[in-house]
């Protein structure tokens, strides 16, 4: 039987989405999706779309549900995520999953399996204002918990490390509390409407401990479709 493996990875900003992702993405073989990436890709460009989504961004506010589920729904028709993907960063409203529900239907894939990685907030706003990228490979390093080898460059490619314009404590408290508001909800809509499976993962711990977590989870016979390379 062919499987198709559908993850969304679902927490507050700073849980370590994004760290998982591409660690889950190897593992798993299939695509990783990040939404957040996709938006800021379009925020670089200077048509009027792209300014209103890079002013949304700074703000630390959602970017409307239709902008988002469009560029999702292009990427999601590409051919490489044709026997599953992962999601980083999506949905985020219950429109937004119920419109992932439509898309998957009519792709014929499996219901999606959500891992919700959990983090006091305290932690969050910490790990948010001292989080450092590298744009050409995609390292994420943390200054308090996982600070580059040399000061301001990526250990991977020794490219200058940049920092996310919504990575500051202001910006942070106004994502936690759309985070809150409108995101935190879309657990119920997988909980309580049926329409995935759910699992939860304890994020305040080290990168490694959250993804052997999160492996042993998948490897469960509650959710035996979801099957690791070794
Ligand atoms: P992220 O990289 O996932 O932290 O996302 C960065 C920012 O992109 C968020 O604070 C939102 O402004 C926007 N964004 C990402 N994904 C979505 C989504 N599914 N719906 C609305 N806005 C989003």
């Amino acid at each position: 039987m062919e499987v198709h493996v559908v993850l969304l990875l679902f927490g507050p900003p700073g849980c370590g989405k994004g760290t998982q992702s591409p660690l889950l993405r190897d593992r798993l073989g299939i695509p990783a999706i990040s939404t957040g990436d996709m938006l800021r890709r379009e925020s670089e460009k200077h048509s009027d779309t792209g300014k209103t989504i890079d002013c949304l961004l700074a703000a630390g506010c959602l970017v409307p549900n239709e902008m988002v589920n469009h560029l999702l729904e292009a990427r999601l028709a590409e051919p490489d995520c044709r026997d599953g993907f992962l999601i980083d960063g999506y949905p985020r409203t219950v429109e937004q999953a119920s419109h992932l529900h439509q898309i998957l239907e009519g792709l014929d894939l499996a219901a999606p399996t959500l891992v919700h990685m959990d983090v006091p907030d305290s932690v969050l706003i910490s790990r948010l204002s001292a989080r450092w990228n590298c744009r050409s490979c995609g390292a994420i390093y943390n200054l308090l918990s996982k600070p580059p080898l040399r000061d301001g460059f990526c250990d991977i490619d020794n490219e200058p490390l940049w920092q996310r314009n919504d990575d500051t404590v202001e910006t942070a408290h106004c994502r936690l509390d759309a985070y809150k508001a409108v995101t935190d909800p879309v657990l119920g809509f997988y909980k309580l409407g049926g329409t995935g499976n759910v699992i939860h993962v304890n994020a305040h711990q080290s990168p490694d401990a959250v993804f052997e977590e999160i492996k042993a989870a998948l490897e469960t016979e509650v959710f035996s479709p979801v099957r690791l390379r070794t």
